[in-house]
């Protein structure tokens, strides 16, 4: 017979009554079963560096070409499909902000910590409206899955969103350029710095595009990017 004290513990050990986020298994300490993670959708083959579409060789696709985009490098997770786009969309749009945690783990094992080289690590911010309404800002909390040891817990409002875009997800590679352009603002110089963005889903590009341009601007030397999921169609 167990104590009432040890089933008091079991009960409320995260250890011992997470389920698997995919499967509802019961009992794995990171919200997903090993099965369920090595079934989640890696994407397979050469891939462009800046935009991780298909490419024969991992050469840079003609949409990202050489002197095109401010972003240099892509990092990304898995495909947006089943499960993580259910995952993703609970998380966002159902507020599960408990979800980040397995999120963001599965985030890091694939890609890892951001590397020290990176000057500063940022989330690709909301805008005010945004925020508010969501109550947190999802990439947020995935950057703090990244932050490697030694890294500080929170970084400075280096950039802001200036104005409440409409989602990408619903729109093509061009609408969603112009829906973004100068939609961020940089709170300080960046001259010669390297910059880590994360971001939840990378649909068109063109907010990180947009991001990485107005870091530029303030004198940022490199700027790569770590995302989640990688969709491939503007349905979501
Ligand atoms: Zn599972
Ligand atoms: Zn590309």
């Amino acid at each position: 017979m167990l104590s009432n004290l040890l089933i008091s513990i079991i009960d409320n050990c995260s250890l011992f009554n997470q389920k698997c986020v995919v499967c509802n298994a019961i009992g794995f300490s990171n919200g997903i079963c090993p099965p369920c993670l090595e079934d989640l959708p890696a994407l397979l083959g050469p891939r462009c560096p800046r935009c991780a579409a298909p490419t024969p060789q991992s050469q840079q696709c003609r949409a990202c070409g050489p002197g095109r985009g401010a972003l240099d490098a892509l990092h990304v997770s898995y495909e947006y499909c089943y499960p993580l786009a259910q995952i993703i969309h609970a998380y966002k749009y159902h507020k599960r902000i408990e979800l980040a945690g397995v999120l963001g783990f599965v985030m890091r094992r694939k890609l890892g910590t951001i590397p020290p080289r990176f000057d500063i690590v940022i989330a690709v911010p909301l805008s005010n409206e945004r925020l508010a309404e969501r109550g947190f800002n999802q990439s947020e909390l995935l950057r703090e899955a990244l932050l490697g040891p030694g890294r500080p817990p929170s970084s400075p409002s280096w950039c802001w969103r200036k104005c409440n875009t409409l989602s990408q997800a619903t729109l093509g590679r061009d609408q969603g350029t112009r829906n973004v352009v100068d939609a961020f603002g940089v709170e300080h110089r960046c001259d010669g710095l390297c910059i880590a963005i994360v971001d939840d889903v990378f649909t068109t590009g063109s907010t990180l595009a947009e991001l990485a341009s107005a870091l530029k601007k303030q004198g940022a030397k490199r700027v790569e990017a770590w995302v989640l999921c990688r969709a491939f169609s503007s349905v979501t």
